[in-house]
């Protein structure tokens, strides 16, 4: 599948992908069984994952969307933008981070930080995707959907520049012959 100018692959199916995204909420309902979580979907690209993982969840909860941004293109630009749109009061709250995916973890770093400031009770985080280097930092990701390579993926929240986050499979870009003269 050509997306703007890359060529993409098909990588988790979207049965794949409901099976993971059930048994996240069912460890999540087993964990916060007598609490009422507030969970915290990143906007744009946990928007169908948090949807898909909301309907799942039986405990009691607030949802509110946030926003941060860090990626520009396919390679992490570094620059990070502080946490926007929170609407409620997280104090004393157990708190859920719902992200997309965890890459360097800078930027789950940035958030789980200002939370704490906020003097939640806890914080934890569920992330669909989660690549190598959060992996190797020892990223605190409680909940963890796939471990994967360092593949830049489309679909499922996931763009390329804008395009692809409706589709309901996960994709991974196709190396180029230059990056990979094996293939
Ligand atoms: P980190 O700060 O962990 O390096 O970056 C996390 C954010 O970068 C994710 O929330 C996501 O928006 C974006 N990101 C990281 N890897 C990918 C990827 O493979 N594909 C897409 N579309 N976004 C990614």
């Amino acid at each position: 599948m050509i997306v703007k100018d890359l060529e993409f692959v098909k990588f988790i199916t979207k049965t794949k992908v409901q099976a993971q995204v059930k048994a996240l909420a069912e460890m999540i309902n087993a964990d916060y069984q007598s609490k009422a979580p507030v969970f915290l979907p990143i906007l744009n690209g946990s928007f169908m994952f948090a949807s898909d993982l909301m309907k799942q969840i039986d405990v009691p909860n607030k949802i509110s969307f946030v926003k941060v941004s860090s990626y520009s293109g396919t390679a992490s630009t570094g620059q990070l933008k502080t946490l926007v749109g929170l609407e409620l009061s997280l104090f004393n709250q157990d708190v859920i981070i719902v992200e997309d995916i965890v890459d360097t973890g800078l930027t789950l770093q940035k958030i789980v930080n200002e939370l704490k400031e906020l003097g939640t009770r806890s914080v934890e985080v569920v992330a669909l995707l989660r690549k190598p280097p959060a992996r190797e930092k020892k990223m605190d990701v409680k909940y963890v959907g796939f471990d994967i390579e360092n593949d830049f993926v489309l679909g499922y929240g996931l763009d390329y520049d804008g395009h692809g986050r409706n589709l309901t499979d996960i994709y991974r870009m196709k190396p180029t012959n230059s990056e990979n003269p094996a293939l």
